[in-house]
């Protein structure tokens, strides 16, 4: 059994190795190297020829107790390189924790993680990437896993189908359908699947659409082997075209320009606002009426932070954000839209350090220079505090001469970064008088908010600020400098009055 997993292994490795052929020389001599040392580690960086301005970064470990090979590419800009680091740390934090656990005295082989890339494609506009792991466990099958990443170079961001097509168009659907056509045209498909597990298989998803790339402006839809039908089968790939796509792609995407197209559907949103606001004046005589508030932290992000922004338009939804002073600084105008927009900002220090290692002067300091830049920004400064990592002890209350707010629904979207996961904390922890904590600094935060909203309004709940929530905005006396608020308290009648504040700031 050893031998055979042995030689998957190593035709593994062969297949992985080539994929890198430019340091794959270099790699197999400092493999032979480590051979009688332990716990050898090394790292190097080597340029990609074929590719100008994409290094391969290169991370080998052999130890007694785990082995791991980790390729990535980098990119001049910070963006890409630190995701990629954070991933790939995470990746072998991950595996090395669960081989430590593991490990067996009579163990032959330790656990062996191998992580390789190919870049589908690279220009200057966006790269594409196709991450391929391997996990290895003595008598066990083995594990392979496939991750994306598609980059826009231009504005520094990952992308998901979102950033592609309109808001309001009901891409995944558009997306089933057609690669259900296409893949019904592959002969290997044909012969060995029913249409009906094909549709099926392609349930309209962002799950089921995660893998994608974007080269020579066509959107690369990936399904990797397994998802669609047995392995056998292998990597599925279809190709979709901007002529294919035109009436639902955003106007300019990575794709590059779409002409307008006229559309049919006549103008939805007026519609649905026209609903929330009688909803909300039936709010004011409604004692049953639940209320939450969303707050959003690490921002202002120049892409992420606008997007949020319309979707909270979309839905007549007021937020908070919780900035840092850094971020304030290098986006005061998106802080000025959101605070005209009816939005409130709160501080959230100045670098995000942790306020336990620091002095209360140091703490002070923090949140002044925050305070200050956003009052400068907006005319408005901040009314609450939310501490970096939520961190709170005496000294920290006592150096805070605000609310310090924390938050009763987490819904860990850094840690995901994936939408339904987000929705599935919201509707899993969220009740009246919540404060639900997000980060505007990840898309895919942004992306799963249209539908967090839609389902909040859907189950009776108003979306307000922190202090409407806690009833701040109409009683400031209320507010209780160094106390720590987490959700609304006990119900009271406060929620009425603040309603009729924020009607009248739009
Ligand atoms: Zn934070």
């Amino acid at each position: 059994m050893r031998k055979l997993y042995t030689v998957i292994i190593m035709v593994l490795l062969m297949a992985v190795l080539s994929a890198c052929q430019v340091n794959s020389v270099n790699e197999n001599v400092k493999w032979e190297k480590s051979d009688k040392k332990k716990n050898v580690v090394s790292s190097s960086t080597t340029p990609l020829s074929e590719y100008p301005g994409i290094d391969i970064e290169s991370i080998l470990m052999e130890g007694d107790e785990f082995v791991y090979s980790v390729h990535m590419p980098k990119i001049e800009g910070a963006a890409w390189n630190q995701e990629m680091d954070l991933w790939i740390g995470k990746e072998i934090d991950d595996f090395a924790r669960e081989a430590k656990g593991m490990s067996q005295p009579d163990q032959k082989r330790p656990p062996e993680l191998h992580i390789d890339f190919e870049i589908y494609s690279a220009s200057e506009k966006s790269i594409s990437v196709k991450f391929e792991s391997f996990v290895f466990r003595e008598g066990e099958p083995l594990q392979v896993e496939t991750s994306t990443y598609s980059f826009d170079r231009e504005n520094e961001e990952f992308l998901t189908l979102s950033h592609l097509f309109k808001d309001d168009s009901s891409y995944l659907e558009r997306l089933s359908e057609l690669s259900f056509q296409k893949l019904m045209k592959n002969p290997k498909i044909k012969e060995q699947l029913t249409e009906e597990h094909v549709r099926q298989s392609l349930e309209p998803t962002v799950e089921n659409f995660k893998h994608f790339f974007i080269k020579d402006e066509k959107l690369i839809v990936l399904f990797e082997a397994g998802r669609i039908g047995p392995h056998s089968i292998g990597d599925l790939e279809i190709e979709l075209t901007k002529d294919e796509l035109k009436d639902i792609l955003k106007q300019e995407t990575v794709l590059g320009i779409v002409e307008e197209v006229e559309e049919a559907k006549e103008p939805k949103e007026p519609v649905e606002k026209e609903e929330k606001d009688s909803k909300d004046d039936a709010a004011v005589v409604d004692p049953n009426k639940k209320y939450v508030a969303l707050s959003f932290d690490d921002g202002p992000h120049k892409s992420v932070t606008p997007r949020i922004l319309d979707i909270l338009a979309k839905y007549d939804a007021h937020a908070t954000f919780f900035v840092l002073g850094t971020q304030a600084e290098a986006y005061p105008e998106i802080l000025k839209r959101a605070v005209s927009e009816g939005h409130e900002i709160g501080n959230h220090s100045w670098s995000h350090p942790y306020l336990s290692k620091l002095s209360q002067g140091q703490i002070k300091e923090q949140l002044r220079k925050t305070d200050e830049l956003v009052a400068g920004a907006t005319g408005v400064a901040p009314g609450l505090v939310r501490p970096p990592y939520g961190e709170v002890n005496e000294a920290i209350k006592a150096s805070i001469n605000k609310p310090i707010i924390k938050w009763s629904v987490d819904t860990r979207d850094w840690e995901s970064r994936n939408p339904n996961a987000i929705m599935a904390k919201v509707q899993s922890q969220v009740k009246d008088g919540a404060i639900i904590l997000m980060h505007d600094t990840y898309s895919t935060t942004a992306e799963s908010l249209d539908r967090v909203l839609k389902w909040l309004y859907e189950e009776g709940y108003e979306v307000v600020t922190v202090s409407e929530l806690l009833g701040f905005s109409t009683n400031p006396e209320i507010a209780i400098a160094g106390k720590v608020y987490s959700a609304q308290e006990p119900k009271n009648s406060s929620m009425n009055v603040a309603l009729d504040e924020k009607s009248s700031k739009k």
